[in-house]
């Protein structure tokens, strides 16, 4: 018998996860939303596997260097605590270079359905830009559009819900009716 798919939430990061800094590439400005850390947590517990998948184009703009993000994305991961994030996608060539990979394309959800194992249909992706709601629908998902980073001038399209931030998305996906992955 197949291995059971597990769902999963797709995770856009910056604006999402922690504070909008304009292309950041300095650890020391990372910042957690407030209850990031509780709902990824509560969202883990209910058996989503948790994946980022975040546009990095300050890397092909020239604005910041690989290794910058790396170290962005260690300092996020340590205020998340350790396992919470389940694996990173993220495209790092700027728009004109016209990557297939670059959201909102589904690429990255794609890649990682298939090395995770992932049942799309029962997932979701949670960001703050239209490109988010884009590529989780494209992706097969149902998406949510937050309202924190970029997200307050952001048309949530056909978004199945909107919320203020990451904690109300994840309330909405846990609400009691629905709370089974
Ligand atoms: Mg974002």
């Amino acid at each position: 018998m197949p291995a059971k798919l597990t769902s999963a939430m797709f995770l856009d990061r910056d604006g999402t996860l922690m504070e909008e800094a304009d292309y950041c590439s300095d650890p020391a400005k990372v910042r957690l939303i407030p209850g990031v850390t509780e709902a990824l947590g509560a969202l883990k517990k209910a058996g989503f596997r948790l994946v980022i998948i975040t546009n990095q184009s300050g890397i092909g703009r020239g604005y910041y260097s690989m290794a910058d993000y790396e170290a962005v994305q260690k300092r996020l991961l340590e205020l998340l605590g350790e396992g919470v994030i389940d694996a990173t996608y993220f495209c790092p060539e700027a728009p004109e270079a016209n990557s297939p990979r670059r959201k909102p394309s589904p690429a990255m959800v794609f890649e990682a359905a298939r090395d995770l194992g992932l049942d799309l249909a029962r997932s979701w992706f949670i960001g703050d830009k239209a490109i988010d709601v884009q590529c989780g629908h494209a992706a097969g998902t149902r998406a949510i559009l937050v309202r924190t980073g970029h997200g307050h001038a952001e048309d949530a399209g056909r978004a199945e819900f909107v919320a203020k931030d990451f904690a109300s998305a994840a309330a909405f996906i846990l609400r009691p009716a629905d709370a089974s992955p």
